[in-house]
């Protein structure tokens, strides 16, 4: 190879059609926020999660998660129980709200929520007089929790359940696409995600009211009236029809994304699997993952780093999992539920890149790299 350049864990593909959706809103002056792709865009997600929900684009997935937590009444002194195995985003917006987090492990099936460590620690908390408010669950790396038994125990004890969907749209889950499985869902489209709009996110809730609520808040909760009146607190936390645009071309090509994103996921599960040590996640039974990041698991922490670093070496970025909310030191006094399942993912755990935009020769590039690795 003569010249290497970086390949990254997840960079931004575009399909070509989003240029003309920008155009668009150019020639029309529609650059404020609102307008005719904001809407386009809401129903091309709509449409795509099965027609039934209603959907709002936000300028960000925390945005989304925040609003969600707004819409269901989460304030001040309130607890809500959020998987541990997730990004900051997750938990973040309860900070918000001046509610608190209780952290929740993962099973070893899906990597996601505990259903019975979720039921563990609903019981506790309600022993304590601190029924949770709600239930934060994630679908990590595009693999769909275990929605059927997470929503029996949050129906058994009536508590509301937000699915962090901001990495899996595209996965399915007998049947139904993430995003559309709980009360609320969320998506992301920062640029790292599945399809971008470079920086973007969108709520989903079962009724017209409340989306149009969830559209109120995050336009200043402006009342109805010729001057500005406001009987309530608002956010700036709109998509810009802009960016809608870019999301309309993305969401042309958004199964092409999930196909080469599952197939970069078949080629390292091809050639690494048979390395001793070396293990991937597969999909339980009628579970359709979107592959956003594949991730090994190594032998001990000590094989991950040789891995990581060796990749580093070759410009390739690689990450470890995601570090549990439990485990970092912003949330170190956080009531938490635990069984050594996410902290022994994070020290044995990989990202490989996994961009729909990796060429062979990029792909190629990697497993040589991995391969080289001395005492995998
Ligand atoms: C990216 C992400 C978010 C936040 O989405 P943004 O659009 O970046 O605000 C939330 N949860 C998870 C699991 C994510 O990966």
């Amino acid at each position: 190879m003569l010249t290497k350049t970086k390949i990254y864990l997840s960079s931004p593909h575009m399909g070509g059609t989003e240029q003309k959706f920008v155009n668009e809103a150019f020639s029309t002056n529609w650059i404020a926020p609102l307008g005719p792709n904001v809407n386009g865009f809401e129903n091309d997600i709509k449409q795509y999660i099965g027609g039934e929900k209603y959907v709002a684009a936000l300028s960000s997935g925390t945005a989304a998660i925040h609003l969600a937590l707004q819409l269901l009444g989460v304030g001040q002194g309130d607890e809500v129980i959020c998987q541990s195995f997730t990004f900051s985003a997750s938990a973040n917006p309860i900070i918000y709200q001046g509610a608190t987090p209780v952290f929740v492990d993962s099973e070893t099936d899906t990597w996601n929520m505990s259903p019975e460590l979720l039921e563990i620690a609903i019981q506790d908390r309600i022993q304590k007089y601190k029924k949770p408010k709600a239930i934060i669950a994630v679908h990590l790396y595009g693999m769909p929790y275990k929605a059927k038994e997470i929503n029996a125990v949050a129906k058994k004890y009536d508590i509301p359940v937000v699915e962090d969907s901001a990495e899996a749209l595209g996965s399915t889950y007998f049947g139904t696409y993430c995003g559309a499985l709980a009360d609320m869902g969320i998506f992301s489209f920062n640029g790292n995600k599945i399809i971008t709009t470079s920086g973007g996110g969108a709520l989903v809730v079962n009724t017209e009211e409340e989306k149009e609520k969830a559209v109120f808040l995050s336009t200043q909760a402006r009342d109805n009236a010729p001057h500005y009146e406001h009987s309530s607190i608002g956010f700036n936390y709109r998509m810009s029809n802009v960016l809608a645009g870019i999301g309309r071309g993305q969401m042309e090509v958004l199964n092409d994304r999930v196909t080469a994103r599952r197939q970069n996921f078949e080629f390292y599960k091809k050639h690494l699997s048979n390395i001793e040590g070396i293990s991937f996640l597969d999909e339980p039974e009628n579970v359709y993952s979107n592959r956003w990041i594949t991730c090994i698991t190594t032998r001990s922490y000590e094989a991950r780093e040789q891995i990581r670093l060796a990749l580093l070496e070759e410009d390739i970025e690689s990450r470890p999992l995601w570090k549990p909310m439990h485990m970092q030191p912003v949330f170190k006094n956080s009531v938490h539920f635990t069984n050594g399942v996410s902290e022994d993912l994070f020290n044995r755990g990989l990202c490989l890149p996994s961009g729909s935009n990796l060429t062979q020769d990029d792909l190629d590039r990697i497993l040589s790299t991995i391969l080289k690795t001395p005492n995998l």
